[in-house]
């Protein structure tokens, strides 16, 4: 049997990378206040149509239904399914945080800003090629209730300063900002776009020409090559700004000056998702990854709280893709070693010695070694194979001579150096050796 397409196993050192990746973002992302929330991996599917849009290739082509059984027997009969059974995999992480945040009542009116960061698994059922999964796993964070510029550059330094961490050379990523207006320009912005798609319908894309009165910025992310070149020409977001957004984006590029952070204005970098506002951004690998090249990005979304439900309250957030950051990070030559399994293996050498050695190992264990020992009653030459092969640096040897005097030898892997310990002291001793 295989993995379902578009699914990978992260086996030995590509798992490893996760936690690297993941221990490396805490560190981070702790510095700036960020503490850790775990939602659901599946939610109510309206968490998702309100939280995302209907009108995205997200919640409109990509979502993974969850059916339980009993939902699986009304649909297959054509019967509908309650908002309560209609569930989906969860694309993305900041529509089932905020469902979170608005059910808990985690950023009260007037409370202090909310900082929370998660990590695990997004479905989206994409046409997988590389760097582009049906599962795949991201980092990402959500800082609540916070609206001014401040907020918006201390995340965007935050992500640069992650892949900085995990050994990313800084000119080999470019970041890309943009702001994409509030309520007030928006709407005047969004009926230019579409009437600049209706003007240019006959070359540019069915999917293009369908979006144009339902989300026309989305023209912008169009893959298709001449939809590109046309959407190069049309009329920037920069120039219709209200005095109010372009004052926050100002302030934004200030902060991010004073932090030394290199940056690109992209006034054609417009998010997928409806509920951004104003700050929008974008991380991506200059060269190696092909077209899927974006290893993070996010923005601001100061309607989603209302939207899904809750009072007025501003955000910002992004997330990070971990396969292709890991790509990229292999791309420039940074490996993630497999460490050894164990530092001390306990050799039995007949099977009449198998309760000591047992006990010695759960010592060992439990003053804080990490230490193995065979279960496939192999031989002592095997054993001591085994020992190399897992990286032990000392090897406790349990044989009936030495047992009989109360004791067991203890070996270092390397200089084959020896010392007779007792039974009952060497767990201890073995363990003050290695610290
Ligand atoms: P998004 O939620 O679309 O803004 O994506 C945030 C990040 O997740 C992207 O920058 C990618 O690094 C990663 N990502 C998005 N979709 C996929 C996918 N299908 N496979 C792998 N990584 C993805």
């Amino acid at each position: 049997m295989k993995a379902p397409r578009g699914t990978e196993d992260l086996l030995g050192s590509d798992s490893i990378a996760w936690d690297i990746i993941q221990n490396t973002a805490k560190d981070i992302f702790s510095r700036y206040g960020f503490k850790p929330i775990t939602t659901p991996i599946f939610e109510q599917q309206d968490v998702f149509v309100r939280g995302i849009g209907k009108a995205t290739d997200v919640v409109d082509k990509e979502m993974f239904h969850v059916l339980s059984n009993n939902g699986f027997d009304k649909v297959s009969h054509g019967e509908s399914l309650k908002a309560a059974q209609n569930l989906a995999l969860r694309p993305e992480g900041t529509a089932g945080v905020v469902r979170s945040a608005i059910e808990h009542n985690l950023v009260p009116q007037g409370g202090p800003t909310v900082k929370l960061m998660y990590a695990g698994p997004m479905f989206r059922c994409e046409r997988p090629q590389k760097g582009r999964l049906r599962q795949f796993n991201q980092i990402g964070v959500e800082c609540l209730g916070a609206a001014d510029p401040s907020a918006d550059a201390e995340i965007i330094i935050m992500l640069i300063r992650f892949y900085e961490a995990l050994g990313i050379k800084k000119d080999s990523i470019r970041l890309l900002i943009n702001s994409m207006g509030d309520d007030n320009c928006r709407p005047a912005y969004r009926e230019t776009i579409r009437q600049y798609i209706h003007d240019h319908s006959d070359d540019l894309c069915e999917d293009c020409n369908r979006r144009a009165d339902i989300n026309p910025l989305r023209a912008f992310d169009c893959k298709v090559e001449k939809c590109r070149e046309i959407m190069e020409g049309a009329p920037k977001i920069s120039d219709s700004l209200c005095d109010d957004c372009k004052a926050h984006y100002e302030q934004v590029k200030k902060y991010l000056d004073l932090a030394g952070i290199a940056y690109e204005e992209d006034p054609r970098l417009v998010r997928g998702l409806d509920y951004y506002t104003r700050t929008v951004f974008e991380v991506q690998v200059i060269d190696g990854l092909g077209a899927q090249n974006a290893i993070g990005g996010g923005g601001r979304y100061d309607k989603l709280m209302e939207v899904m439900g809750g009072k007025p309250t501003p955000g910002i957030g992004f997330a990070l893709g971990f396969e292709r950051t890991y790509l990229a990070l292999q791309a420039s030559g940074i490996e993630f070693k497999e460490d050894s399994e164990s530092d001390v293996y306990v050799a039995v050498v007949d099977e009449a010695c198998a309760n000591e050695a047992f006990s010695i190992v759960q010592a060992l264990r439990d003053a804080g070694v990490r230490a193995d020992m065979d279960h496939q009653g192999r031989s002592l030459k095997s054993q001591f194979k085994q020992a190399d092969r897992m990286g032990c640096s000392v090897a406790i040897v349990v044989g009936p001579d030495e047992l009989a005097n109360g004791q067991v030898t203890v070996r270092k892997m390397d200089t084959h150096e020896e010392e007779k310990v007792a039974v009952e002291a060497a767990a201890q001793h073995v363990a003050d050796m290695l610290s």
